[in-house]
């Protein structure tokens, strides 16, 4: 978090990450960090070692985010106020509470929760008897390090916005993605928060559901109580506490502005995403809701290419059935018909967890056991989506596709079982699609770079960026202390782009592109030049792209992507970039900053 200015002492303005644009302003509701009741129990013997992996798991990912927060701290405020924070850490790397956290889950069975809770307990009697008031104050600090390492335990669960009762920007360490996906847009204005990143998928879900958010604050929580007045503004990424008039004013205006340019738009919505000299391309939307189809028709674009299924599964406590997928899809291919819904197969794990499904705690989730590799292990779960969609196709255009393929042996495997549910529902008479499309998200460096192996078993690629840039640079996407590093025009990420590109269009194959890179029309004359076909995103950015590309020639495109393809660093692709929309269309740089 960085203190930008401070015009009066009362306003103070934070600086984190945009990842949903919009000006809200209303008080502010706090998220309660009390957190719900502890699960406690005695654990079988043979629960021990995967209880003490998860116990470390906890303490890992509580000392990551406490680095975060402290260098947060340290970099906008200094270092007195950070170093608070070695406190923290010195309680984590205490090997005496740590080992008799670890006794504590060995001898006497107990699980990691009550194991925490106990050393916890213990700390903070012992330190409250001491005599110096410094040590005696630091019981805050050990049950605020317990406190978070319970939240990590638990797999940071639901927090209770129960006491929201007024219109509201809420004030959170973190939302998941479900939280996200439960919010009330009724009651939630904005909502800001001291972890996240911008492909997080619950910056994804913000967007979404149209609601204002800044992520990475840092430590917003720790500073603020509810009921103060915030003004925010997702599109430049602040927080401003207590704002002045002159602030409410000044953003009242931008917003205000930012909405002539946006409905100044709006009359392109049946035009064609077509080049000033005669290129045609085809822009998607991605949504996460049944409810967001409607968006999707007022924005002129020509269909769903990413509906991200895992939502059915992630905001409730079981399964769902293959009757109530069925009723989701059919509902959304069927409102869209003739346009086409490209329906992604369950991308469960990452970041995204759902009650019903029990899976592992790991330390790299993000690698680990996620989408397609979770389906392929779980086939009957798989089956029951693959025969949902399958029937949902014969209301409609639909279309389907995979995440996370690695090499081409899942695509055979994932394709085998889907003829399995063919030969079933054609037993069972049960209508499909028979030319139903199949395709694959190229979202890992393996699959763009043997993308002319897997171009072989399917119809179309969609380049899922948000992960290919997480995989290519090695920086986690919701890691908000290397949030600087995750650049999605570096070279390396533009080279795997366009061997993707060339290696479909060998094969007679469409590509287009689903991640965020798709939907920030500074990027989108350079992803022309690539010669990509099809660009999907949230639905409040289809006009902006469009009005970029009915702005530029092929040529302009084609001349761009040269020159990034020969860049040295993300920076100087960004400025070729941003050089072309000045020249072309430069009131759209109001809308992206
Ligand atoms: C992507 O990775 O770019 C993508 C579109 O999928 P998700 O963001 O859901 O991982
Ligand atoms: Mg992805």
């Amino acid at each position: 978090m960085k203190k930008v200015r401070k015009k009066k002492p009362e306003e103070i303005i934070l600086k984190g990450i945009g990842v949903s644009p919009g000006v809200a302003v209303g008080p502010l509701y706090r998220v309660d960090l009390e957190e719900a009741p502890l699960s406690e129990r005695e654990l079988l013997p043979e629960e021990i070692p995967a209880e003490i992996l998860r116990f470390e798991a906890g303490i890992i990912e509580t000392r990551r985010q406490i680095n975060a927060i402290q260098g947060n701290v340290r970099r906008a405020i200094g270092d007195y106020d950070a170093n608070i924070f070695d406190v923290h850490k010195m309680v984590l790397d205490d090997g005496a509470f740590i080992e008799e956290a670890i006794r504590k889950i060995q001898v006497e069975r107990k699980n990691a929760e009550a194991a925490v809770r106990l050393v916890a307990n213990r700390y903070s009697e012992a330190l409250s008897l001491v005599e110096d008031e410094y040590l005696r104050e630091r019981v805050a600090d050990v049950k605020d390090v317990a406190r978070r390492v319970f939240r990590n335990l638990a797999g940071r669960k639901s927090h209770m916005l129960d006491g929201l009762h007024e219109r509201s920007i809420v004030v959170a360490p973190d939302l998941a993605p479900s939280e996200t996906a439960s919010l009330r847009k009724d009651m939630v204005v904005g909502f800001a928060t001291d972890m996240g990143s911008s492909t997080s998928h619950t910056a994804i879900m913000a967007r979404a559901l149209g609601i204002p958010a800044v992520v990475g604050l840092g430590d917003i929580t720790a500073r603020v109580s509810s009921g103060e007045m915030v003004l925010m503004d997702g599109t430049e990424g602040i927080v401003i506490l207590h704002p002045s008039g002159s602030s409410l004013r000044k953003y009242g205006k931008l917003a205000a502005a930012r909405k002539m340019i946006q409905s100044g738009l709006s009359h392109l919505r049946d035009q064609p995403a077509e080049t000033l000299d005669g290129c045609r391309k085809i822009l998607s939307a991605n949504i996460e809701l049944v409810d967001e189809v409607g968006a999707v028709k007022k924005c002129g674009a020509e269909g769903v290419g990413l509906f991200r299924s895992e939502y059915l599964y992630i905001t409730r406590n079981e399964l769902p059935t293959e009757e109530e997928q069925l009723a989701a899809y059919r509902e959304v291919a069927s409102l869209l018909a003739p346009a086409p819904v490209i329906i992604r197969t369950v991308d469960l794990g990452g970041d995204k967890f759902a009650s019903a499904v029990k899976m592992p705690q790991e330390i790299n989730p993000f690698l680990g056991f996620r989408a397609i590799r979770f389906c392929l292990a779980q086939p009957e779960i798989f089956k029951t989506q693959l025969r949902a969609i399958l029937r949902a196709s014969a209301f409609g255009k639909v279309r389907m596709m995979y995440p996370m393929i690695s090499n081409v042996d899942e695509v055979v495997r994932a394709n085998t079982l889907l003829e399995e549910c063919r030969k079933e529902l054609r037993k069972r008479r049960v209508a499909f699609d028979e030319a139903l499309e199949v395709g694959v998200m190229i979202e890992i460096p393996s699959a763009a770079l043997t993308a002319d192996l897997i171009a072989r078993h399917v119809s179309f690629f969609s380049i899922g960026t948000n992960d290919l840039v997480q995989y290519t640079l090695a920086v986690d996407r919701v890691n908000d202390r290397v949030a600087h590093l995750y650049e999605p025009t570096h070279p390396a990420v533009l080279k795997l782009i366009k061997h993707t590109i060339e290696a479909g269009h060998n094969r007679n194959i469409w590509v287009g592109i689903c991640g965020q890179m798709a939907g920030d029309p500074v990027l989108t004359p350079l992803l022309i030049g690539l010669g990509i076909d099809e660009l999907s995103m949230a639905p409040a950015s289809v006009p902006v792209v469009k009005t970029i590309i009915r702005s530029i020639t092929g040529e302009q495109a084609r001349v761009l992507a040269a020159q990034a393809l020969m860049a040295g660093s993300a920076a100087e692709v960004m400025d070729h970039c941003r050089k072309l929309i000045a020249a072309v269309a430069p009131e759209i740089l109001e809308l992206v900053r």
